[in-house]
């Protein structure tokens, strides 16, 4: 499976790109926490992003991306399925993602987006600032970071809509819960991925399951 997420901070892009890492057996290549770990151990590139990170500013493009297709390659020796994490988060990165997914033979089969609103959005960084103390988990800092989301990566979804990988589940419920959907969800792709040709397939939303009256949520 390579597979690739697109999240609103907080939704829970780590934890459940750690949980479907661990269930189909493939890489979890989470940019933010690569990034993270060159800041902590104070590397040239670390020095280079501190000052995004800390603001809730992207990072460079041709830095991340350089850093997605070393991850990529590695994958590739590994086996080739991967679950993406923290880009795209432009359409521009979308497009190079894809560049050079098609370079190594190992383009996404399935884009995967959890949705949430920003009041939940904001509940959830603001309560794990208090635990993990994230330079960026701010309250002026997630601000900014949902306003790029909205701004900046959340028009990709569509784009992913049109290419008929894309999978969208409500994330506002309990990591379990959201953690079984897109297992189940990602198993039924993983049959298509296998025998239907990309062009034959259509979306899937799960987003409304929990809401059989038709309460619409914001997206
Ligand atoms: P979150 O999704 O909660 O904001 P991440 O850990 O994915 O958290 O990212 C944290 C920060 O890392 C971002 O605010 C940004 O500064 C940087 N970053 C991560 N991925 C990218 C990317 N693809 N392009 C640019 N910057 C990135």
């Amino acid at each position: 499976m390579r597979i690739l997420m697109i999240a609103p901070p907080g939704a829970g892009k780590g934890t459940q790109g750690a949980i479907i890492a661990a269930h189909f057996q493939i890489r979890h290549i989470a940019t933010g926490d690569l990034l993270r770990a060159h800041v902590a151990d104070q590397t040239a590139l670390g020095l280079a992003v501190k000052r995004h990170l800390d603001v809730g500013e992207l990072v460079p493009d041709q830095i991340v991306l350089e850093m997605v297709r070393e991850a990529l390659l590695e994958a590739k020796h590994a086996g080739g399925g991967y679950v993406l994490d923290g880009v795209p988060r432009t359409m521009a990165q979308a497009r190079a993602t894809y560049d050079i997914g098609s370079e190594l033979g190992m383009t996404a089969n399935v884009a995967l987006y959890l949705k949430a609103d920003d009041q939940e959005l904001t509940r959830r960084l603001l309560a794990r600032a208090a635990v993990e103390h994230r330079a960026d988990d701010t309250e002026d800092v997630i601000a900014r970071r949902l306003a790029l989301y909205r701004e900046l990566t959340h028009p990709i979804v569509e784009w992913y809509h049109q290419r008929g990988i894309l999978v969208s589940v409500d994330a506002m419920r309990p990591v379990e819960e959201v953690g079984r959907e897109i297992l189940a969800a990602l198993e039924v792709m993983r049959t298509l991925v296998d025998q239907v040709p990309e062009e034959a397939r259509h979306a899937v939303d799960l987003t409304n399951i929990g809401s059989p009256f038709n309460q619409t949520r914001q997206p």
